[in-house]
């Protein structure tokens, strides 16, 4: 579907758990020779995928912003994001490396060696179609697994074309596998199938508790990069029109549906009275309509879904009594599509859900602080702990939010979106290992710790009556 006509736009197939079996059966049979091949020829597969996507820039844009709904600069941005995915992980291709250590014992060498997994199966979200696909495939790929993808069912267009253009690069049948079908029955199957060997998901945090639940029957390896909900904190000495800046982009960032967006604002007192309405007036601004068009900033939410949940809770703030300063609503002038407001609500409190749940659309609560210790203990009172931003000047702030706010990524003094070279991840039930940088592509890897014994005259080390006889 087209979330600014509301139109279909493509039909899919609706695979079946036997098909994503097939899938798990095929990336299996092609696993071993896959992993033959030099770390560097794999890398050329990889670089001539990322040649292609930018050759294609454009098409691939347009595709995802007919079925994601975000404005195609973003879309030309992630696209962008999906090609050098592949780059930077093909520069790995010299750098998988083990370790060499030394023994307790003479003539003796312990080395750790990092083979491949086998298969593995990647779930992906909806707000990210293009990018999240490929931080995926790229490093499983470049360590010698082989991959079944499956995408969002409101997304698969995006995964579909990358894998076309992964087939034209020349990867070798089997290596890239795409199912199309629902997270509970395909989904569900690369999970449970015993032939996966690691699943690497990007979700709700209620799925991914289902995967890890529904996983545990045959223990795979896991990456989980799952919800958030960060706290966006601002002080009095912080360069405010610049912070003001990052707080529109912050949220309001597809539309809200960003997994680093800020979900939830801490506004030091002695600023709320000149931070709060310029933020309102610069929000008011926000032009929003079709994604196509140029000019434009917030295109239309993914769903009707998404929108119902963003209505849901704005009401749940009016039946607290929380002041609504703008937004809240459709927007009156668009009758197609499904477009929401930015919203912005204050006179919350932090117990409320709408400061401990994930919103996940042009929705943000904010709250006045009076110490910056309160606002770093508010920012980790919370089930997740993905993204967090801080804005100060203050050298001991910024030291005591470095190591005080426990979330996996703190931007301060700018907004995101992260760096490859950056480790994504999260603490609490924003999920389990990490995507990008080495450490991401290490979770794609199984440790091997081989022990060599290189003495012309081996002996035990220890006393073992059996050995001394
Ligand atoms: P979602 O509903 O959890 O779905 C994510 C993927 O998981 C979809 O492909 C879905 O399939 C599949 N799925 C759902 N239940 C499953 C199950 N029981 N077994 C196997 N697969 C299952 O998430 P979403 O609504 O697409 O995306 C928004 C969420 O993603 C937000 O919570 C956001 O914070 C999070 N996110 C996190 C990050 C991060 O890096 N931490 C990045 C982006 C997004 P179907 O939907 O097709 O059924």
């Amino acid at each position: 579907m087209n979330p600014a006509s509301e139109r279909p736009i493509a039909l899919v197939p609706k695979a079946s758990r036997e098909q994503a079996k097939e899938a798990l059966e095929t990336a299996e049979h092609a696993q071993p020779e896959w992993e033959k091949l030099t770390p560097l020829k794999r890398a050329s597969f990889l670089l001539r995928t990322s040649q292609l996507i930018r050759r294609d820039k454009k098409r691939l844009a347009l595709v995802l912003t007919s079925e994601q709904g975000k404005p195609l600069f973003e879309s030309l941005s992630e696209i962008e994001g999906a090609a050098s995915n592949f780059e930077y992980y093909a520069e790995f291709a010299r750098r998988i490396e083990g370790d060499v250590l030394p023994s307790d014992n003479p003539r003796q060498t312990i080395m750790i060696l990092k083979l491949p997994i086998g298969v593995v199966a990647s779930i992906t979200p909806w707000n990210f179609p293009s990018a999240t696909v490929a931080r995926k495939l790229a490093p499983a790929l470049i360590t010698g697994n082989t991959v079944v993808t499956k995408p969002s069912s409101n997304t698969p267009l995006s995964t579909i074309e990358l894998v076309k253009l992964m087939d034209e690069a020349g990867f070798p049948e089997g290596v890239v596998n795409v199912v199309t079908g629902t997270g509970s029955e395909v989904g569900d199957e690369l999970v449970t199938n015993p032939i996966t060997g690691l699943i690497t998901m990007t979700g709700s945090t209620d799925a991914g508790r289902t995967i890890l639940s529904h996983a545990s029957a045959h223990v795979p390896k896991l990456i989980l990069e799952l919800g958030g909900k960060a706290p966006f904190i601002v002080w009095h000495d912080a360069d405010l029109p610049w912070a003001l800046k990052c707080a529109i982009w912050a949220r309001f960032w597809n539309c809200g549906q960003t997994c680093i967006c800020s979900e939830r604002m801490y506004v030091d007192e002695r600023i709320r009275d000149k931070f709060v309405p310029a933020f309102v007036r610069m929000a008011k601004q926000l032009r929003i309509g079709n994604p196509v068009e140029s000019g434009i900033d917030l295109g239309p939410m993914v769903s009707k879904e998404e929108r119902e949940t963003s209505k849901k809770f704005v009401q749940s703030a009016r039946d607290e009594g929380d002041k609504i300063i703008i937004g809240g609503a459709a927007p009156s002038q668009l009758d197609k599509g499904w477009y929401f407001e930015p919203t912005i609500i204050e006179d919350v409190k932090q117990t409320s859900s709408l400061v401990q749940d994930e919103i996940f659309g042009p929705v943000v609560p904010i709250l006045e602080v009076d110490s910056f210790d309160k606002a770093i203990d508010f920012a980790n009172d919370s089930k997740y702990g993905l993204a967090s931003y801080v804005f100060t000047r203050d050298i001991t702030r910024v030291l005591k939010a470095m190591n005080g706010i426990r979330f996996g990524e703190s931007y301060i003094n700018q907004v995101g979106p992260e760096q490859l070279q950056g480790a994504h991840t999260g603490f609490r039930q924003s999920g389990l290992g990490a995507e990008g940088s080495r450490y991401g592509l290490e979770c794609y890897t199984q440790l091997k710790t081989c022990y060599v014994d290189w003495n012309d005259k081996p002996s035990l080390p220890y006393l073992f009556p059996y050995g001394n006889r």
